[in-house]
């Protein structure tokens, strides 16, 4: 199967490379502002000799949104706007960027781009942009000793650790390098390598079973299989460390754009280290976060997961902190990638689904279930069960009920109460049950067709 993955190094310049590779990102956003300045200009001035009743070709003509025309607008304007130019690879220029960025916003505000709404490009920063610049021509290459890259313009390029898993792939044949993006993130330049690569499906250890996952604060996940993945707490442990430096930053001269002020070289050099201590942060959370869903996806052949409005929780503001340390919406990503690479799926129940409020074992559903009650008790079955292990076993009841296969981590079938009958009740699009259960008829409820299913993939 030929996928698109992505492979990511960490590069060790010379500061000659350095220095090229942050003229580079100059360039590359030189060549953005240029012509985002371009279309902005275009568009202005038609919309201003629309108020004078101009139409259709007596406006003044505008480059297309094309890569073709607004690169052909740079190359002719370049000599004059960029003089220093040809230090760089021709590619430096961001230009495919913002042709990216103006379709989004068209589809976007036509209605052809789903999710949230797209704003209109803006200028790139100097001092707040990430600095990043994309090739796409030229010589691209991982050198045979895997200890070294070569980019266009930049030469060759000690890595900081072997690029094995991609030279591998390489050599074997089963990896075509499509385009190299280098990325300065916590003070640290980056090569990611974008490649197509024909991936071998490897047999599932457990393909018949589906299972569920339940991604939360207290735990990290909790699997259907009662399995309890901790969760880390990242930011929270180095949350000491970081308040240190951001105390001793705030204690030195930094910028200030006013006065003028330039920063000191101690407050660059605390700011660097702070800089750092985030990243290692995020370079923690991403590296449990790959091991983790890798781990899962080469098991199971079918994960079920919630499908979670992760922008909306973080407006809790007590809680906005601790969600952002999980990377809920990294694990839903991760796992959509991963499951498709090893030839699985990725089922999402929808955002109504009351995983935590039915009942894994009889099917009802309760009406109300506060968040700081951790275990759940079933008022017609009077089964008792972890909170979050619950909600994963009835997401993996989710697909059990589509495809017929076995749930990972269910009991063994005599179930509760020696009711086998009841156990194969669907459980989504019921109704909440307020009144007590009366004799005879506990936990049977009607199944109703309607129910929230979307697949990923
Ligand atoms: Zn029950």
């Amino acid at each position: 199967m030929i996928v698109n993955q992505a492979y990511r190094f960490a590069l060790d310049p010379n500061a000659t490379q350095m220095a090229a590779l942050a003229s580079h990102a100059g360039a590359s956003r030189k060549a953005f502002n240029w012509a985002l300045g371009l279309v902005k200009a275009q568009m202005d001035q038609r919309a201003a000799e629309k108020t004078y009743g101009l139409t259709g070709d007596r406006l003044t003509a505008s480059v297309p949104w094309t890569l073709p025309s607004l690169r052909k607008a740079w190359n002719e304007a370049k000599g004059d706007v960029a003089p220093w130019w040809a230090e760089n690879s021709k590619d430096a220029a961001g230009i495919r960027n913002l042709v990216r960025g103006l379709d989004a916003w068209r589809d976007s505000k036509s209605g052809k781009r789903k999710g949230a709404k797209v704003n209109f490009p803006r200028f790139k920063n100097k001092r707040s942009e990430t600095k990043s610049c994309t090739f796409t021509t030229g010589v691209i290459r991982v050198e045979p000793d895997r200890e070294h890259v070569t980019l266009p313009r930049l030469d060759t390029i000690r890595l900081h650790e072997s690029a094995r898993k991609l030279a591998r792939r390489l050599e074997a044949g089963t990896a075509r390098i499509l385009s190299a993006t280098v990325k300065l993130d916590g003070g640290r330049w980056y090569v990611s390598f974008s490649c197509e690569v024909d991936r071998q499906i490897a047999d599932h250890a457990r393909s018949d079973a589906v299972l569920g996952v339940d991604v939360g604060i207290t735990h990290l996940a909790v699997l259907s299989t009662g399995d309890v993945i901790d969760n880390p707490r990242h930011l929270a442990g180095g949350a000491k460390h970081l308040r240190r430096l951001s105390r001793r930053v705030s204690r030195r001269v930094g910028p200030d754009r006013r006065t003028g002020q330039e920063a000191s070289k101690r407050w660059q050099k605390t700011n660097a280290d702070r800089s750092r201590a985030y990243a290692r942060v995020a370079n923690l959370r991403r590296d449990g976060l790959h091991k983790l869903t890798s781990a899962l996806t080469a098991d199971y052949a079918t994960i079920v997961v919630e499908d979670l409005n992760v922008a909306g929780m973080v407006r809790n503001r007590k809680l906005a902190k601790a969600i952002s340390d999980c990377g809920f919406a990294t694990i839903r990503g991760l796992l959509g990638h991963k499951t498709t690479w090893s030839g699985g799926r990725l089922v999402t129940a929808g955002r109504w689904f009351p995983s935590s409020k039915t009942c894994s074992d009889c099917g009802v559903v309760k009406a109300k279930l506060p968040l700081r009650v951790r275990t759940f008790e079933c008022d017609a079955c009077g089964m008792v069960l972890d909170r979050d292990l619950n909600a994963a076993r009835n997401l993996a009841r989710l697909v059990e009920r589509e495809t017929g296969t076995g749930v990972a981590g269910d009991p063994e079938p005599q179930g509760f109460n020696g009711r086998e009958a009841d156990r194969r009740t669907p459980l989504a699009g019921q109704v909440a049950v307020k009144r007590p259960p009366r004799p005879g008829t506990v936990g049977r409820q009607r199944p109703t067709a309607d129910r929230e299913l979307t697949f990923a993939h």
